[in-house]
């Protein structure tokens, strides 16, 4: 199918783009990478009557290291994010989760920014951005405002972007050395999204006792949904294998899974056990 007709801008600076918002009141859809965008709009399930091209707006795309934390921009694909030295060096939870993202054709145009705006409940992004408790950067008409994830991703394809602001930056603290991270996923097929998806992100001091833990799930609920209580198991303990089995078991107790064509509400929580027991031996491996 083809979409319905709408009005086309490609500008070149952020401040054209929030102008050209300003003007559509309401009635435009920025257009990123286009993965998601553009067979919604094929499927006529989005009929945006203003498309905003945010192809040109260079000013977006870069990675930048800072005092604790990586600045990427919205527009960095997400393969350039995976290739690159500064990711894999500072951020390697974000690194190992998007090779993850459908295939490299898709990586090749799909933005940072694109995949944490869409928040699709099943994608991987945001689930590393609530592991690491990122800073998501928005700019709008009164100026910038940064939102942590739990305020960002609110519900399913839901995020508190109001729709005359653009997510310009994520912020994603660098790791130390004493941190381990892993991310793992069940799909039916390599590239597809994940059923459950486990973002895991410790800090582990010289006698492994884990300082802090995040566990963040994906494919369990309108959006990356955070283990508190597996979290609160790890905390303060030993890490070993037995502890992360049981911070799975917990973990499972803790969600509220839904049942849909793909898997089961129950099928769901034994695989969030299974994954973060899975995480928990690659964060306890060399490689980690
Ligand atoms: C076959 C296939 C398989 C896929 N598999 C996966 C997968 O396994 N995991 C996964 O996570 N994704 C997957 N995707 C989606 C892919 O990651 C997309 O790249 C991503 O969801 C959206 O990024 P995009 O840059 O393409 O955004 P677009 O499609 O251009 O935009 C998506 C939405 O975000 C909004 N938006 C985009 N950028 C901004 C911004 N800077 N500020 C505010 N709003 C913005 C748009 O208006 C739109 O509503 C898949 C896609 C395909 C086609």
């Amino acid at each position: 199918m083809k979409p319905a007709p709408f009005e086309y801008h490609a500008p070149r600076t952020l401040d054209e783009v929030l102008a050209r918002l300003r003007q559509a009141g309401g009635e435009a859809k920025l257009l990123a990478g286009g993965q998601s965008l553009v067979p919604a709009m094929n499927l006529r399930l989005a009929r945006p009557q203003v498309l905003i091209d945010l192809g040109r707006v260079s000013e977006l795309d870069y990675i930048r290291e800072a005092n604790g934390h990586l600045a990427v921009g919205a527009l960095v694909h997400q393969r350039a994010a995976e290739r690159s030295d500064a990711v894999r060096r500072d951020v390697p939870l974000l690194a190992r989760a998007l090779p993850f993202i459908g295939h490299p054709a898709i990586r090749n145009r799909g933005t940072i920014g694109g995949s944490l705006a869409h928040a699709d409940p099943a994608a991987e992004l945001p689930a590393v951005a609530t592991a690491l408790d990122a800073d998501l950067v928005i700019a709008g008409p009164g100026g910038q405002r940064v939102a942590k994830p739990s305020e960002f991703f609110v519900s399913y394809f839901t995020t508190s972007l109001q729709p005359d602001e653009v997510l310009v930056e994520v912020r994603l603290p660098r790791a130390t050395s004493s941190m381990r991270s892993a991310f793992v996923e069940i799909s039916r097929r390599h590239g597809d999204f994940a059923i459950v998806g486990v973002a895991l992100s410790v800090d582990l001091d010289s006698g492994r006792r884990c300082r802090a833990a995040r566990v963040a799930i994906v494919g369990v609920g309108p959006g990356p949904v955070r283990a508190v209580q597996a979290e609160r198991c790890l905390e303060g303990q030993v890490a070993s294998e037995a502890l992360f089995r049981e911070a799975g078991q917990i973990a499972a107790k803790e969600i509220d899974p839904p049942s849909d064509i793909h898997a089961t509400s129950h099928y769901r929580r034994r695989l969030t056990a299974v994954l973060l027991e899975d995480a928990g031996r690659q964060v306890l491996g060399p490689s980690a």
